[in-house]
């Protein structure tokens, strides 16, 4: 099964991609982690994207779907899960024609939808464990010894460069002038659900069940 997680900065894609990756063998496909890993890579591609990404602005059509094709030459598991991509029509356009070039489709898109005052408090608290990428936030997750790891024990911990509030704010406009009009364009193609995206992590992890079966 190939499914999207679209929804805004902070609504979770990552986290329940996370899970679902654990719990149904699945593999998540995040431009945005691609995007960083390869910012640290100090190649010119890495160079050139890390500036957009700090403000907050998307970074070309071209550098993304070319990510993308790379990783779909690969094993599908038990399927993708496209998590920050596609997040403009044109990316939603190529990612049909490679899906169809391997034989492939999209199976589902899912909408997480959570109100704007939410993502901001989600989004300028969130940390992570610098050693093992577990999630954290200063209210409403925080860590059972002030920074150290409930999971792995590492005292280092990772905010990222965009989590602060002027650029969630280019990147919220970024969301509604560029990637909200993909709601419309898969609820014309059929394969669009939407689920609350509010609850506790289990609560929109049972919706998102429910929007696959
Ligand atoms: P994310 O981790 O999904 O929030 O992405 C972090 C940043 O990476 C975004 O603010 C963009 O600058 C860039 N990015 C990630 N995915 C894409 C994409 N599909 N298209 C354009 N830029 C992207």
């Amino acid at each position: 099964m190939n499914i999207i997680l679209l929804g805004p900065p902070g609504a979770g894609k990552g986290t329940q991609a996370k899970r679902l990756v654990d719990e149904r063998n699945m593999i998540q496909l995040s431009t945005g982690d691609m995007l960083r890993e390869a910012r640290t890579s100090g190649t010119e591609m890495g160079n050139k994207v890390a500036a957009i990404m700090d403000a907050g602005e998307l970074v070309t059509d071209e550098i993304v779907i070319g990510l993308i094709e790379e990783k779909l030459a690969g094993d599908a598991g038990g399927g993708f899960i496209f998590d920050g991509f596609p997040r403009t029509l044109a990316q939603a356009d190529a990612l049909g024609e490679l899906l169809a070039r391997k034989g492939a489709r999209l199976d589902r898109v899912v909408e997480m939808q959570v109100d704007d005052d939410e993502l901001v408090k989600r989004i300028t608290g969130r940390f992570t464990c610098g050693n093992c990428g577990e999630g954290y936030h200063d209210e409403f997750k925080r860590p059972k010894t002030p920074d150290v790891c409930d999971v792995c024990g590492e005292s280092q911990m990772k905010r990222r460069a965009d989590d602060n509030e002027e650029s969630l704010r280019t990147r919220l406009m970024e969301y509604y002038k560029k990637t909200s009009p993909l709601i419309g364009y898969y609820y014309a193609k059929g394969n669009l659900k939407g689920v609350n995206g509010l609850g506790s992590i289990e609560e929109v992890a049972a919706e998102i069940a429910g929007a696959l079966e």
